[in-house]
């Protein structure tokens, strides 16, 4: 494969970006090689700067579960161009997003639109920090929630409860606030609700896929419901990846539980800059104007963004049976794969949910961050490699989801699998 094209580009991009990318992941530090310079995409499909075409299972990380450049999406970004890219007023249009995103999700009464799942879950924390009056706030080891200061906080050493910050340039004074709890590990969240008689909330990403995908099991999520109750907490679900990916309600159709608050993001902008933040109105009115939590946005609502992410909505309602079909792919795919692996001696653990799946080089059921940090890193970073010169793009981290879109259907993942075999083939004869 020629990527003469990429090898240029990238390091021309280096000399005026830090690292040559505006999001670390895009860099392949941790598969090695040299990232691949995307000119443009159609369907699944990406194309580099040297015209080298990728199957892509990434798709912007998550929100184009359509595809690229959707016929309907594309339609109506075009006709709200047309109208001016922003007004700063309100419009008809957030409304109508704002309501069918109410519409979907138990629980969800009022919701405020945002530019980035970042913004969504800062302003979540704050609002529930003022409504419960309390300062601590609850994390769990390997979800990840955006990049603001209060929860860039990793797991402290031994059995310590208070998070290290897991970024130089974020004061111990803020991350002292944020306690790191074991996922899937009831005890351990106790024990952080014990240690501190001050915990306004608990985070987490009911179905995490920023550790590779982990969901958490049923009786843990009925358990930090209840633990949040029992110690007046509030529960925030971040479902800015699973929202409207692992089904239409997000993580509700897997667990019943309802949060307080949630944070929303990915494809609810269909490939735009669009989040936002909702739950019941008694906490979503103490919002300014409203109430007197500060939070603003100069392009929240931008009715650009609004139009990519309300005809996505529409279209995935508007799809019959279209979670049970990307399922089914993805159940397909990483099936495929793992009997593949399995057949040249290597251990695959697979997981799906919905449009969502994951894979680990790993002999154990990963159920938490530790055991995902024992994935075999070196082996995932070859595979990745190979893969791309095949023309297969998947996330260039042992700790990322892959995504399938509505544009991929069975021929295509049959190839997939029979590119995993040569690889696999080839791996084992190294
Ligand atoms: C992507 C993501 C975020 C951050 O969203 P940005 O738009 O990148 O700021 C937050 N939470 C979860 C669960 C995510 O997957």
């Amino acid at each position: 494969m020629n990527i003469l094209n990429s090898i240029n580009d990238f390091n021309e991009a280096k000399s005026v970006i830090p690292g040559g990318v505006n999001s670390p992941v895009r860099a392949f530090q941790s598969v090695g090689g040299n990232p691949r310079m995307i000119k443009k995409a159609y369907e699944c499909y990406l194309i580099d700067e040297d015209n080298n075409k990728y199957i892509d299972f990434i798709q912007s990380w998550g929100p184009l579960i359509l595809g690229h450049k959707d016929s309907d999406v594309i339609e109506s970004i075009k006709k709200a161009l047309e109208r001016g890219v922003g007004y700063g007023a309100p419009t008809t249009a957030e409304t109508k997003l704002a309501k069918e995103i109410i519409s979907s999700y138990d629980g969800v009464e009022k919701i405020r639109l945002v530019s980035s799942g970042t913004e969504a879950t800062m302003s979540a924390l704050r609002l529930a920090r003022a409504y419960s009056n309390k300062d601590d706030i609850i994390k769990f080891d390997g979800c990840y929630h955006g990049h603001s200061d209060s929860l860039l906080v990793s797991a402290g050493s031994g059995c310590a409860t208070f998070g290290n910050p897991s970024s130089p340039g974020v004061p111990n004074d803020f991350s002292k606030h944020t306690l790191v709890a074991r996922y899937n590990d009831l005890a351990s969240l106790q024990a952080c609700f014990e240690s501190s008689n001050n915990v306004a909330c608990v985070i987490i990403e009911p179905i995490a896929g920023n550790m590779g995908l982990v969901p958490a099991d049923k009786d843990f999520i009925k358990g930090v419901r209840e633990l949040c109750d029992k110690f007046s907490a509030l529960l925030i679900f971040d479902e800015v990846m699973s929202g409207f990916r692992a089904s239409l309600q997000g993580s509700l159709a897997y667990y019943d539980i309802v949060p307080d608050l949630v944070t929303f993001g990915k494809v609810i902008g269909g490939g735009l800059p669009l989040a936002a933040f909702g739950g019941r109105s008694d906490i979503m009115d103490l919002l300014s104007p409203q109430g007197s939590v500060y939070q603003a946005g100069t392009l929240s609502g931008n009715p650009i963004a609004v139009a990519a992410g309300y005809a996505t909505l529409i279209k995935i309602k508007q799809t019959k049976n279209i979670y049970q079909n990307l399922e089914r792919l993805a159940i397909k795919l990483t099936e495929g794969m793992k009997q593949k692996a399995n057949e040249f001696g290597f251990s695959m653990q697979t997981c799906v949910r919905g449009s969502m799946f994951g894979f680990f080089f790993n002999d154990n059921y990963v159920k938490n961050f530790e055991i995902a940090k024992q994935s075999d890193t070196k082996l995932f970073a070859r595979f990745h490699q190979k893969m791309l010169e095949r023309g297969v793009y998947f996330a260039p981290s042992t700790f990322e989801c892959g995504f399938i879109c509505t544009a991929m259907n069975e021929e295509i993942i049959n190839k997939v699998i029979e590119d995993c075999e040569v690889v696999f083939s080839e791996l084992k004869n190294a």
